[in-house]
């Protein structure tokens, strides 16, 4: 297996070129933020896009929010206006690959050759494992085809006035939950861990996230799970760990995602939590690259290697490859060393021990009309600043985290003007301390040890 970071092998065609051809696999968000950064560069080779859905890359977000609920009927196109270098092949999957020919073989039977290619494979929603999982009814959400699909059970939930069941307290889990609580349905939402969004919120967001839903009517059971779903076709009731058994009109499934790794896998390329790259999304093969929820790399925020699954993550790697492989260096935007971080950052790949990092990772969610935004690595902290920001209320907590002096993550509800300057504070400056805070107008008086776990 060749090393990581070797730029060694070099395509046979200068992947710039007319007769350099560029495959991505995948038409999510990262494939399409790749054509759109390839458009801004002019690249000249030919491209060819395979998609097993039947759209080019579309937005996601609205997925589980205006989309779900028939506001906003249209999706919309990541890269909109293909070019005459472009070929989308939709409808079809990349089964295999041949790593010294540079060859892949589509479930159509077509084969593809490659000078460059780009795995934007994403993930497929991790399934339910418990009897009557395959009813009618439950659902899970990644894709367009699925919003839909959905929509129509949650109107027919409505109708019979029965409750709408979500399995999962995490991002799906609750969008869903808050646009169905607006829509007059009766909600109940189980949680198998103690809190909801353990993997990205520590306790005290989790906690005021958890109250929240509850003072709007959702029924929020932690540490609960569903032991089978009963029904004829569809489904009509659960029986619940907690003893109950509810009767219900659809289950919505937002248990995570398991990264779609088999091609990479089967190719011979280095996988863990999901394909490894290095700062420059490039794979342990030097002309095959990754991105978004599938790629795993150290994190400096994080100080681990991690899968980041967001919108902002597929968006800045996807064009980072293209980058790459249209030959320009720009690939990172780098900013200062990350003393913050301490000489103790240290990673198994490389890119990992140089202290440089990028902006912080970022996403943001929509609740009954309240916005909620997450900067870095929140989990990483040992402090809290809780009430940050001046006119912290219980209505819109700013709680901003961290690690020794420096600021290592925020969570901002409904303070989307102190968030954006966070984010770019902390774009500019990687080792912001507590005492700049200060200077830029944050109360941050009130500190308290961070519970994570
Ligand atoms: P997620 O964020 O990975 O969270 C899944 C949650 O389900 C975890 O809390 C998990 O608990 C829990 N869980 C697992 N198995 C369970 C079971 N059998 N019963 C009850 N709970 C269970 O996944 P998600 O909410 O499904 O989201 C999927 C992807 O879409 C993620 O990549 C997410 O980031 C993305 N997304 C993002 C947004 C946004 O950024 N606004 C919105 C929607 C979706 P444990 O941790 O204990 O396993």
């Amino acid at each position: 297996m060749t090393p990581l970071g070797s730029t060694s092998v070099l395509p046979s065609a200068a992947v710039g070129s007319p007769d350099a051809r560029l495959v991505i696999v995948g038409g999510g968000q990262a494939a399409g933020a790749a054509l759109k950064t390839l458009r801004q560069l002019d690249y000249m080779g030919s491209i060819v896009l395979v998609s097993d859905e039947a759209f080019a890359p579309y937005e996601r977000p609205p997925l589980s929010k205006e989309y779900l609920w028939g506001m906003g009927q249209d999706l919309r196109a990541v890269a909109p206006d293909e070019r005459s270098n472009e070929q989308l092949r939709l409808d079809r999957r990349v089964v295999s690959g041949d790593v010294a020919s540079r060859t892949l073989f589509c479930s159509d039977g077509s084969t593809l050759s490659y000078s460059a290619l780009l795995l934007a494979t994403g993930g497929v929603p991790r399934r339910l494992r418990v009897p009557g999982a395959e009813l009618g009814g439950v659902h899970a959400l990644r894709s367009a085809g699925d919003a839909l699909s959905l929509r129509r059970s949650i109107e027919r939930c409505r109708q019979e006035r029965r409750t709408l069941l979500i399995v999962g307290g995490s991002w799906i889990g609750l969008e869903v939950a808050a646009g169905a609580q607006a829509a007059g349905l009766d909600v109940t939402l189980v949680e198998q861990g103690g809190r909801l969004c353990s993997r990205t919120l520590p306790i005290a967001a989790a906690d005021w996230l958890r109250r929240f839903h509850v003072s709007r009517g959702v029924d929020v059971r932690l540490g609960c799970s569903v032991l089978r779903l009963d029904g004829d076709a569809d489904v009509r009731s659960a029986q619940l760990s907690d003893g109950s058994a509810l009767p219900v009109g659809a289950v919505v499934v937002g248990i995570g995602i398991d990264p779609s790794t088999s091609l990479a896998e089967q190719m011979g390329l280095q996988v863990r939590s999901g394909i490894v790259v290095d700062r420059n999304c490039r794979t342990s093969v030097p002309e095959i690259f990754a991105a978004g929820d599938v790629a795993e790399h150290v994190c400096p925020w994080h100080r681990v290697p991690v899968r980041i699954e967001t919108w902002d993550n597929a968006n800045r790697q996807g064009a980072i490859a293209a980058r790459q492989i249209a030959g320009s260096g720009a690939a990172l935007q780098l900013v200062k060393p990350v003393q913050a971080l301490g000489d103790d950052l240290q990673g198994p790949l490389e890119g990992a021990s140089d202290r440089s990092c990028t902006a912080p990772p970022w996403f943001w969610s929509d609740q009954y009309g309240v916005n909620l935004q997450v900067i870095g690595a929140p989990l990483c902290g040992d402090t809290v600043l809780a009430g940050a920001g001046g006119n912290a209320t219980v209505d819109s907590p700013l709680f901003i985290y961290l690690r020794g002096d420096a600021v290592i993550g925020a969570v901002g509800i409904n303070r989307p003007r102190e968030m954006r300057r966070l984010r770019k504070l902390l774009a500019e400056r990687s080792d912001l301390q507590r005492d700049a805070l200060i200077a830029e107008g944050f109360d941050v008086a009130h500190a308290e040890p961070a519970l994570c776990s």
